[in-house]
């Protein structure tokens, strides 16, 4: 049977828009599949939030996977009697458990666990009339269309010192990472960022002696970008652009990448003055592997010995999706900018039969692209592109 829609990717992205597709645009429920290869929808998203141990998310409580702005709110209603802490301030920050509940929420009302193909997609083709998709096991699915939701949280990036193979050194967003101590332990974190702030707050609560080693002091910021993006100012002004290098600029220099926002700092500065955390401004340089543990060369003519090494270094820049892109990109001439990303039209779609989101979209969606507010807008997007013309919202 050829489904109307096929998305591939069962992450933030690919979940909301699959919610949207059934819920705002009407997709019979059976004309409508996720591949992804997670034991469940959102595997990836659960895995890495809980590696890090966050209590509560970086974005406010209007980001979420349901259709309706205020729907976290509302869900969070019928809750509040029961538990305390579901949102932080400021801006009404949900907690990880409230939020994730609202997505099983979501994923029950339109059935989403039933749409999952649990597998990968290896191959994708494009048809006369859609757009055929090898999976891992062979079969093939077809579909009139096509969404890449492929986030990039299959690509956590190692820095050029870290030795794979070396047992006491693993990255936190590693699939199944079983690299937490289990004693105490003498632990170097790498990062400068809100995850590996995260991991070291999880490893002082848990009562071990913490290393931070990132390449630059304290950055504080409340997002990961100016919050002026999610509004229509900034995006006019990034959609007026039309040079992709020139958009590309524009998403670099906006993200605050290796940030942290206020509450994390404070609690940071607190570990240090206390002792509990050294921080080291610098690079590793080295990794010395002994009997009794790992000597980490710093560039700041240090030696810390330490017994494990956890990279909260965040996901490679490179275009996700790898081989299956690459060959995509080939076979059917697909445009892309110096930086490999694709461009997409103002609805998102690459291809008339295929439409991007996360990463992908980053050019046509600019610096949340990739975030739960990316998803929404994607979402909103690709709803309008399919609504009739005069249905459009306004
Ligand atoms: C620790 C952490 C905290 C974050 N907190 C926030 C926050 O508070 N607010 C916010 O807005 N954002 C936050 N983000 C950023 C962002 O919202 C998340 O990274 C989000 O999970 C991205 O979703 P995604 O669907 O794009 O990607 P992913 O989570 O990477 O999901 C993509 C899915 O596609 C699958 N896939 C890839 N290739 C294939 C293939 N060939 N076939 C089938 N399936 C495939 C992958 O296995 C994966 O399951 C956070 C990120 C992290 C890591």
């Amino acid at each position: 049977m050829k489904l109307d829609w096929l998305i591939i990717g069962g992450g933030i992205h690919g979940v909301h828009i699959a919610a949207r597709l059934l819920g705002d645009a009407s997709v019979p429920t059976e004309r409508l599949r996720i591949v992804d290869p997670g034991e469940r929808l959102l595997a990836q998203w659960r895995n890495c939030t809980a590696a890090v141990g966050m209590t509560h998310l970086r974005s406010s409580s209007v980001h979420h996977l349901g259709l309706h702005h205020g729907a976290l709110q509302r869900f969070a209603g019928k809750y509040k009697r029961r538990k305390p802490g579901l949102f932080a301030p400021p801006f009404q920050r949900p907690s990880l458990s409230l939020f994730n509940a609202h997505c099983d929420h979501v994923e029950q009302t339109y059935g989403l666990a039933d749409l999952h193909i649990r597998n990968r997609a290896v191959k994708c083709s494009i048809r006369n009339d859609g757009v055929e998709v090898r999976l891992d096991d062979e079969r093939e699915l077809q579909a009139r269309n096509l969404v890449l939701a492929i986030g990039a949280s299959e690509q956590p990036r190692w820095p050029d010192w870290a030795p794979r193979s070396n047992p006491h050194v693993h990255h936190v967003f590693e699939p199944e990472c079983d690299g937490w101590p289990s004693r105490p332990q003498t632990v170097m974190v790498v990062g400068g960022g809100i995850s590996a702030a995260h991991v070291v707050l999880r490893l002082l609560k848990e009562g071990h002696q913490v290393h931070l080693v990132s390449r630059h002091g304290l950055r504080q910021h409340q997002f990961d970008s100016d919050p002026g993006w999610l509004g229509w100012k900034y995006k006019t002004i990034f959609s007026r652009q039309r040079d992709p290098e020139q958009r590309r600029t524009v998403v670099t220099e906006a993200r605050n990448r290796g940030s942290v926002p206020p509450d994390v700092a404070r609690s940071l500065r607190r570990a240090i003055a206390r002792g509990k955390l050294q921080w080291h401004e610098g690079e590793v340089q080295e990794l010395i592997t002994r009997t009794d543990g790992i000597r980490a060369r710093i560039d700041t003519d240090t030696v810390v010995p330490v017994d494990r090494v956890l990279l909260a270094t965040g996901f490679a820049s490179r275009r996700p999706g790898g081989a299956m892109v690459d060959e995509l990109i080939d076979s059917a001439s697909l445009p892309c900018a110096c930086c490999g990303y694709p461009i997409v039209d103002s609805e998102l779609r690459w291809h008339p039969r295929i439409y991007v989101s996360g990463p992908l979209a980053e050019l046509e969606l600019g610096p949340v692209s990739r975030n739960i507010a990316g998803a929404r807008r994607a979402g909103d997007r690709i709803v309008d592109a399919i609504r009739p013309k005069s249905a459009v919202r306004t």
